[in-house]
């Protein structure tokens, strides 16, 4: 990705001119990483018409030299960043007018830039790196392709183990192993391992119930290569043949997705593409069962732009890396939901994943 940061700094001045901006403050971690290749904790990227700074401390000088490209001017700071970050915007004191991510800015912070910048006018700013984020290179969709597939290896390693008697626990503890050891930096949020009636939780928190017999499983979990996440959902009948009622459910879940499947590509409205699915679900009188929308964007972060919901009327831009992932769920009786990773395309969608969602009953 480094051979790619000048493009993407050179994209985001463009847009800070657009804006009347003398420069912007990018504070958001995971776009610090889009911009640079800096996979540490802590740093601060200024990018001003002329120049683009990037500050951190002692704990990243090693990695620094390997991660930052050489364009960017980098610092190590053994003092306060922030202080740094004032003598810097001094040296630069035609920036008058700065913008700061104010969707990642904490009040705390949001006050501090006023204080020790009182000769800056600070103007908040949405979504702009997030957007050019949205839409992958072909190395961003090769990475989230490859940690799909890790995904489905570690669950094929592990379905073996799923059985009547076993906890939910254990279940997450050897799917979480089997992913870390096919190479997964690390888990990009908790793995949902959710049971029977628990499977009616969208976002369950993965409790010690033991799997009983006719339970359903639902199982939602991520790797991540490269900073890139990938985020599949699989629900399976443990124990039983399937009732007549989770046929129906699984069924019309399946057909949801398949329906977006075919339907989705870029440039229609994320309103659309959620539609695609929730007719399907909403024909069958299960509308009120499906309350969250159809799907999100991946990449560095596991939820990003845009979003398939309902509230998006903007087009879904080309490249973009979303999942499909309609759910139903019924409190008591439990849930299934089905998730797949897929890149838009102007002529349709290109499967990241590996779209198994045929109906599995684990004996
Ligand atoms: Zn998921
Ligand atoms: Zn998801």
């Amino acid at each position: 990705m480094r051979d790619r940061a000048e493009e993407r700094v050179r994209r985001v001045r463009d847009r800070v001119a657009e804006r009347d901006l003398d420069g912007l403050l990018v504070t958001q971690l995971a776009n610090v990483r889009y911009l640079t290749g800096f996979t540490g904790s802590a740093g601060l990227l200024v990018v001003l018409h002329h120049e683009t700074i990037f500050l951190t401390d002692f704990r990243y000088e090693i990695q620094v030299g390997s991660e930052i490209p050489s364009e960017i001017r980098t610092e190590v700071v053994r003092a306060d960043t922030w202080d740094r970050l004032k003598s810097v915007l001094k040296e630069n004191s035609s920036a008058r007018r700065l913008g700061f991510e104010s969707g990642s800015t904490t009040v705390v912070e949001r006050s501090k830039l006023t204080e020790i910048f009182a000769a800056v006018d600070w103007v908040p700013v949405e979504d702009l790196v997030e957007d050019l984020r949205a839409s992958k290179c072909p190395e961003e969709v090769e990475s989230i392709r490859r940690a799909a597939q890790l995904c489905s290896e570690a669950l094929e390693a592990t379905l073996p183990t799923v059985g009547v008697g076993r906890r939910e626990i254990d279940i997450a503890a050897y799917l979480e192993r089997e992913l870390r050891v096919r190479g997964s930096e690390w888990h990009p949020f908790q793995t949902i391992v959710a049971s029977g009636p628990r499977a009616a939780l969208p976002h369950a928190r993965t409790s010690e119930r033991a799997i009983a017999a006719g339970d359903l499983l639902l199982l939602d979990f991520g790797a991540q290569l490269d900073g890139y996440c990938a985020d599949l959902t699989r629900t399976y009948v443990v124990g039983a043949r399937a009732t007549e009622k989770q046929k129906i459910v699984y069924d019309l879940v399946r057909t949801a997705q398949l329906n977006a499947l075919a339907g989705i590509r870029a440039g229609m409205s994320g309103r659309d593409a959620d539609s695609l699915a929730r007719k399907v679900i909403e024909s069958q009188g299960y509308g009120e069962l499906f309350g969250h929308s159809l799907g999100h964007g991946l990449g560095l972060e596991v939820h990003e732009a845009p979003r398939l919901s309902k509230a998006n009327d903007s087009p879904l831009p080309e490249n973009a890396v979303v999942t499909i992932e309609p759910g139903i769920y019924q409190a008591g009786w439990g849930g299934v939901r089905i998730e797949d990773d897929i890149v838009l395309r102007s002529e349709g969608c290109e499967l990241l994943s590996d779209g198994n969602n045929e109906m599995v009953e684990i004996m």
